[in-house]
């Protein structure tokens, strides 16, 4: 860490987003005291992968009992330092949290159960082999500003259910949910130093890389993921990076227009437009193109920007004056190249500086920024294609390969597009939603990033597979070992023909040659 500069404040201001109000002051950490961290947590985790994985089940229950009893406070501090509506974050944050939560508690321990590997050879029929699945040790996540309590809880339960500890690096720009969550796990009675949560920026999560945990679970930016990624490649440090999305929405000529309509408009200014799998192109039929957009434009106005504090509000402010800029500039480019906004498009600093009214634009093409580049941001973007399969072939013309939806009445057309489009997840007739099917994997491919959080995939990205084979009959024949002479030669030709010979007449006469080579080698 020698020679990287240090931070120079003592504290980490959380603001209100709408005011920049202080409403938290919080600690923090320098890169200095992160090895120590690391440590304690390394301590921590020895006795924890001891404990049973249904004494750790019981601590998620009390955890989601905690969850659950202070939701209206947890979703008021998500409100307040990062702009989402309260109904978005009771759902999106507590109820996805708590969701997994549960089903960790109830399910992890029978997916971590060793399982027994059946041999199909008959060579190694005397073997039983069984996966076990280790804790990796200490598993370090660092994590947005966006969905700053559902994407560190996802995968922090996961962490410790397998038996793990963490080190959480939050976003510095929602100190106060970091902190939260660290009081969260004590509360409910995690053993110390078993989750900590670490504050400051991104300084930190590097020195927190630097540091060695044995797994790097990342969420956020492809810039930021490219550097995570190369530091966690110099130390052989595995990670899993979530990284952005672009994600298309596919609309066919038969779908339920008046459905598909709302859900763009959700999808796309769901949390200002700031969610991985927003919806940010939109690629429609002919035929249906006139009324989508007119009905997406209708819906767009209606909705109600402001505090998110007051439950009738639906838009909330954008985390920070950048990205405000950057949805601008999307927008300029588009508009240069001939696309049409047809409402919002601008800012309301009557509200505050960071909101931008919910804005739909027309003609867009791959040209243009807006089609390229992760918006992020409350703009639905709608392109004309010839058919189908040009909105397969528009949907797929992307570096990112996150989530993607498909919008038809025929079900098995819809699932036969699905599995042609190059991304992690793929929604036919809904948006976004897959994310809290607890079930359901969740990641990327491409710019998206890889590896696998959420569901049994991504339990299993917190362990080790280790293989353990017992021999039943240890002085039984082991023809392969030493010493080697024309007879094992010819048992090997014999071997060969018994197992892979296409006729049965082969396989047993290779049998019988098998035999002889082996009597031959033993004289
Ligand atoms: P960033 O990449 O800016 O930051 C993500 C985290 O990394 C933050 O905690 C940040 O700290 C930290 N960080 C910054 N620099 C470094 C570094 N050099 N080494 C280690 N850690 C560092 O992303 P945003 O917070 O702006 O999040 C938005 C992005 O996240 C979008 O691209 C979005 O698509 C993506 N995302 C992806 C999801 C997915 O599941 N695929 C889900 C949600 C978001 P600090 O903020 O303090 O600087």
């Amino acid at each position: 860490m020698k020679g990287r500069p240090v931070r120079a404040e003592p504290y980490l201001d959380s603001l209100d987003v709408i005011t920049g109000e202080v409403i938290g002051r919080f600690e923090v950490t320098t890169p200095a005291e992160v090895s120590r961290v690391v440590e304690h947590a390394r301590r921590a985790q020895r006795e924890w992968a001891q404990v049973r994985v249904t004494v750790r089940a019981k601590l998620l229950d009390r955890l989601a009992e905690v969850f659950k009893a202070r939701r209206n406070e947890i979703a008021e501090v998500v409100t307040r330092e990062n702009g989402k509506p309260l109904a978005e974050a009771l759902f999106a944050e507590v109820l996805v949290s708590l969701d997994s939560i549960r089903w960790h508690a109830s399910r992890a321990e029978r997916m971590l159960r060793p399982e027994r590997v059946g041999h199909h050879n008959l060579i190694f029929k005397g073997k039983r082999g069984r996966l076990e699945y280790e804790p990796w040790g200490v598993v370090a996540v660092i994590s947005p500003w966006n969905y700053p309590i559902a994407i560190p809880v996802t995968s922090i339960v996961a962490a410790v259910m397998a038996g793990n500890a963490v080190v959480l690096k939050p976003s510095e720009l929602v100190p106060w949910c970091g902190a939260l969550l660290g009081e969260l796990f004590d509360q409910a009675g995690f053993p110390v130093d078993l989750v900590q949560v670490i504050q400051g920026g991104g300084d930190l999560g590097q020195a927190l890389i630097e540091a060695s945990p044995d797994k790097v679970f990342f969420t956020g930016s492809v810039a930021t993921g490219r550097k995570v990624a190369e530091m966690c490649a110099r130390r052989l440090i595995p990670s899993v990076l979530e990284l952005g999305g672009k994600d298309a929405m596919i609309v066919l000529s038969d779908a339920d227009i008046e459905a598909a309509s709302s859900a763009a408009v959700w999808g796309s200014f769901t949390n200002c437009g700031q969610a991985c799998l927003s919806v940010e192109r939109i690629y429609v039929e002919p035929g249906v193109i006139d009324r989508f957009t007119d009905l997406c434009v209708e819906k767009a106005r209606k909705l109600r920007l402001g505090s998110g504090l007051e439950p009738e509000i639906e838009i909330g402010p954008m985390i920070r004056r950048q990205q405000v800029e950057r949805v601008e500039r999307q927008l300029k480019d588009a508009v240069a190249r001939g696309a049409r906004i047809l409402t919002g498009g601008r800012r309301r600093p009557e509200l505050g500086e960071c909101f931008f009214e919910p804005t739909v634009v027309s003609g867009v093409d791959s040209s243009m920024l807006l089609m390229q580049e992760e918006t992020f941001g409350p703009v639905l973007a709608i392109q004309g294609v010839a058919d189908a399969e040009d909105g397969v072939a528009c949907a797929n013309d992307s570096a990112f390969g996150l989530g993607a939806s498909v919008w038809t009445a025929t079900f098995a057309r819809g699932e036969a597009i699905a599995r042609r489009l190059r991304c992690g997840s793929v929604m036919v007739n809904d948006v976004i939603s897959c994310y809290g099917i607890t079930e359901a994997p969740h990641g990327g491919r491409g710019a998206s990033g890889w590896g696998r959080t959420h569901s049994r995939l991504g339990l299993l990205e917190m362990v080790q597979v280790k293989y353990v084979d017992s021999d039943v009959f240890p002085r039984g024949p082991k023809p392969w070992w030493f010493p080697y002479n024309r007879g094992l030669i010819e048992m090997a030709e014999g071997v060969f023909e018994a197992l892979f010979g296409s006729k049965p007449l082969d396989r047993w006469r290779g049998l019988g040659n098998a035999w002889h080579g082996y009597r031959k080698r033993q004289r």
